[in-house]
C-alpha cells in the first residue's frame, strides 16, 4: 500500500512528470487561459519536493499535507489553492496511519474531490480538473469494492483520469479563466484536468 516512502515517490514522480510536460500544460492554457499552468505547477512541485527534503514526513498523510501546504503557499492562480486543498484534504483523510490500502486511498481521493468542489464550485462537465479527478475517485471506489490491490486500483484510476481529461475537449468551460470565453472555450482540452491525470498516473507509477 501507500506508505510514507511511496507517498514521497508519488510526489517526486509527479514533479518529474510536470517538469517533462510543463510546456505542453502551458500551451493548453494559452488559447483558453493565461499560459501559465505548466509554470505554476512546476514552481509548486519544486517547492513541494523541497518541503519533503527538509521535513521528511513520517506518514503518507503527513507527506500529502506538507505538499498541499507548499502548493497553497507557492502557487498563485486557481490551481495552487485547488491542488493544495485537494492534497491537504487527502492527507487529513489518511490521518496518522502508516500505510493506506485501496479503501483508504479511495476515501482520501474522495475527500480531495470534495475539497475542490467546495472551494471552486465546479461540477462534472464544467471543463475543469474535476472532470479528471471525479472519474479517478469513482475508479478507486470500484476497485476497493472489487478488492483490488492499490497498484491495480491506481492504474485503473489513472486510465479513468486520462480519459476524463480527454473528454474535456468538447466541453464549454463554466469555471475559471476559460469560462470567460463562453462557447468559444469548447474545442480545447482543459489544462488542469490534464495535469490531474498526471497526478493520478504518478500515484500508479509510485505503487508499481
Ligand atoms: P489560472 O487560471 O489562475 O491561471 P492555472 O492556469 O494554474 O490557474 O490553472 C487553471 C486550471 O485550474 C484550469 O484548467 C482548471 O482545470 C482549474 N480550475 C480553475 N477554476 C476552477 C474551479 N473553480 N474548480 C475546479 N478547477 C478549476
Ligand atoms: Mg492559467
Ligand atoms: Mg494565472
Amino acid at each position: 500500500g501507500l506508505d510514507a516512502a511511496r507517498a514521497g515517490a508519488w510526489v517526486r514522480r509527479l514533479a518529474e512528470l510536470v517538469q517533462e510536460r510543463k510546456d505542453e500544460l502551458t500551451d493548453l492554457d494559452r488559447p483558453i487561459g493565461d499560459s501559465d499552468h505548466g509554470v505554476n505547477l512546476h514552481r509548486g512541485m519544486t517547492a513541494a519536493v523541497a518541503a519533503l527534503d527538509a521535513g521528511d514526513p513520517a506518514t503518507p498523510g503527513a507527506v500529502l499535507t506538507a505538499v498541499g501546504s507548499a502548493l497553497v503557499s507557492k502557487v498563485g492562480g486557481a490551481s495552487g489553492p485547488l491542488y493544495g486543498t485537494a492534497l491537504r484534504r487527502a492527507g487529513k483523510a489518511l490521518g496518522d496511519a502508516g500505510e493506506a490500502g485501496t479503501p483508504e486511498l479511495a476515501r482520501a481521493l474522495r475527500a480531495a474531490l470534495e475539497g475542490v468542489v467546495k472551494l471552486g464550485g465546479a461540477q462534472p462537465g464544467d471543463a475543469t480538473l474535476v472532470d479528471a479527478l471525479a472519474p479517478a475517485v469513482e475508479a478507486l471506489e470500484a476497485a476497493a469494492g472489487r478488492g483490488d490491490d492499490p497498484a491495480a486500483a491506481a492504474r485503473a484510476a489513472a486510465g479513468a483520469a486520462e480519459e476524463g481529461a480527454l473528454a474535456t475537449t468538447p466541453m464549454v468551460a463554466r469555471k475559471g479563466r476559460a469560462s470567460y470565453l463562453g462557447e468559444r472555450s469548447a474545442g480545447h482540452q482543459d489544462p488542469g484536468a490534464t495535469s490531474t491525470a498526471l497526478l493520478v498516473r504518478a500515484l500508479a507509477d509510485a505503487l508499481e
